[in-house]
C-alpha cells in the first residue's frame, strides 16, 4: 500500500499484507495470545528487540497490534506508531520517556484533565518542572521556553472548551530552541487533524474515543519518527508495561474501518446541532471549530480537515440546575462523560471545579478561561443519530 491513498481507503486497507487467496478478510482474532513459540530467536532484554524480531511476547509486539500501529502511522503520515492500553498510557509513555528530573515541560493550560494532573502531580514528584500556558497564542509558548525546556505538549481542540492551538506556528518557535512538540489530537480524530504534517514531533490519540468509536475498548497510540517510537516502545511499553490487549486492538481496527464516514456524519450533525443551539434563547455561547463564530475559526479552517463532533456551550443562567434537568429529561442523548462514541453524550464541566482540581492556572489565565467558559460548559459529543431527533431531544429538555 502506498502512502498516497486517501484516509477512507487507508482506514480499511492501510498496512495490510498482500492477501493470500485463502486468508480471512478481517485480521485473525486467534492472536489474542500473550506469547509465541520462538525459543531460540530472542533475548531477555528489551534492547534485543529489532525490526526483524519475531513476535514472541505480546507486551513487546503482537500481529493484531502491529497491524493497528502500522495502519495508524500510515494514516497520519508518521514513520511509526506504538499502541498502549489507553490514551493515558500513551500520554504517560511519551512524557516519562521524554522527560527526566531537571527538565522543563510546557503544557497547554487547557487539556484532558488526566494529562494535566499527570503533569502537575506525578511528573513534578519526579523533579520535572511544568509551566502551563494559554496555547491559543503561540507567543505565550515563546515566552515560556527556558534552556531546560524539552517538550511542548498541546491538545487541539482542547478539552473541554475547544480552544485551538496553531501547531505549525508553535512547532516553528519550539524547534528554533531545539524543543520538541507533541499534540494530543484525540478530539479532532486522525481524519480531522494531521499534526505530524504541520511540524509536530509526536502525535497522541486516545483510541478509546473516535477511532474505536463504539465505546467498547480502551486504547492509545503515540505516532512519530521511527527512532523515537522504537525507544518509547522499549522504555515505556516494555518497561512500564501498559500493553494493549490484542482483542481491544481488534475492536479498534474494526472501529477504524468506519472512521472516515463516521467523522463526516459526526461533523454534519454537530453543525446542525451547533446552529440550533446558537439560536436557542437559554444558550449563551456555542463553541465548535466549524462555526464562523468560533474565535479561532480561521485557524480551524486552515488546520483541520474535519471539525469533528464535539461541541461546547454555555447557558445564560442556572447551569448547574439545568445540568440536572438535562440528565433527567434527555431521551436520545445520554448524560455521560466520554466522547467520540456512535451515540450522543452530554456532560457539564463546572469551571471552578476543573480550575481547582486539574488545571493549576495563574490568575490571568484562569480569568481568560472563565471568560470563555462562564461558570461551566456543557460538552456535547454529537453522535450519529438523526440530527432532527437530536435537536428535538435538546429542545424538549431545555424548556
Ligand atoms: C479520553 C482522552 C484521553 C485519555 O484517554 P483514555 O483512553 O481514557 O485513557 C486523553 N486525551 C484526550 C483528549 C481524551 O479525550
Amino acid at each position: 500500500m502506498n502512502k498516497d491513498l486517501a484516509d477512507s481507503t487507508n482506514t480499511l486497507h492501510g498496512a495490510r499484507k498482500t492477501r493470500a487467496n485463502d486468508e480471512p478478510v478481517t485480521p485473525a482474532v486467534t492472536v489474542a495470545t500473550s506469547f509465541f513459540t520462538h525459543p531460540d530467536s530472542i533475548g531477555f532484554s528489551a534492547s534485543d528487540l529489532t525490526d526483524d524480531s519475531p513476535f514472541f511476547y505480546t507486551r513487546w509486539g503482537n500481529p493484531t497490534i502491529d497491524l493497528l500501529e502500522r495502519r495508524l502511522a500510515l494514516l497520519q503520515k508518521g514513520e511509526a506508531a506504538v499502541a498502549f492500553a489507553s490514551g493515558m498510557a500513551a500520554a504517560s509513555a511519551l512524557l516519562f520517556w521524554k522527560l527526566k528530573a531537571g527538565d522543563h515541560l510546557i503544557l497547554s493550560n487547557v487539556c484532558y484533565a488526566g494529562v494535566a494532573e499527570l503533569a502537575h502531580e506525578t511528573l513534578r514528584k519526579f523533579g520535572v518542572e511544568v509551566t502551563t500556558v494559554d496555547a491559543s497564542d503561540p507567543q505565550n509558548i515563546a515566552r515560556a521556553i527556558t534552556p531546560k525546556t524539552q517538550l511542548v505538549h498541546l491538545e487541539t481542540p482542547g478539552n473541554p472548551i475547544l480552544r485551538l492551538a496553531d501547531i505549525s506556528a508553535i512547532a516553528e518557535i519550539a524547534h528554533k530552541h531545539g524543543v520538541e512538540v507533541s499534540v494530543d489530537a484525540t478530539i479532532a480524530s486522525p481524519i480531522g487533524l494531521k499534526p505530524l504534517t504541520l511540524g509536530a514531533d509526536y502525535e497522541i490519540h486516545s483510541l478509546t474515543k473516535y477511532v474505536c468509536g463504539h465505546g467498547d475498548a480502551l486504547g492509545g497510540v503515540v505516532i512519530g519518527k521511527k527512532e523515537s517510537i522504537g525507544a518509547i516502545r522499549k522504555d515505556s511499553l516494555i518497561h512500564l508495561g501498559a500493553a494493549l490487549h490484542p482483542l481491544a486492538a481488534w475492536l479498534i481496527l474494526r472501529g477504524l474501518e468506519t472512521l472516515s464516514p463516521r467523522m463526516l456524519l459526526h461533523e454534519s450533525n454537530a453543525r446542525r446541532v451547533a446552529e440550533f443551539l446558537e439560536k436557542h434563547p437559554r444558550v449563551d455561547k456555542v463553541y465548535w471549530p466549524g462555526l464562523p463564530s468560533h474565535p479561532q475559526y480561521e485557524l480551524a479552517r486552515r488546520q483541520m480537515k474535519n471539525f469533528s463532533g464535539l461541541l461546547a456551550f454555555t447557558v445564560k443562567k442556572d447551569g448547574e440546575s439545568l445540568a440536572r434537568q438535562l440528565a433527567d429529561r434527555l431521551k436520545v442523548i445520554s448524560y455521560a462523560v466520554s466522547l467520540g462514541k456512535t451515540m450522543s453524550l452530554l456532560f457539564r464541566v463546572p469551571t471552578e471545579d476543573i480550575l481547582r482540581t486539574s488545571f493549576h492556572m495563574n490568575d490571568r489565565d484562569a480569568d481568560a478561561y472563565r471568560k470563555w467558559a462562564g461558570d461551566g460548559v456543557f460538552r456535547l459529543s454529537v453522535g450519529l443519530e438523526d440530527a432532527d431527533d437530536l435537536i428535538a431531544d435538546l429542545d424538549q429538555a431545555l424548556k
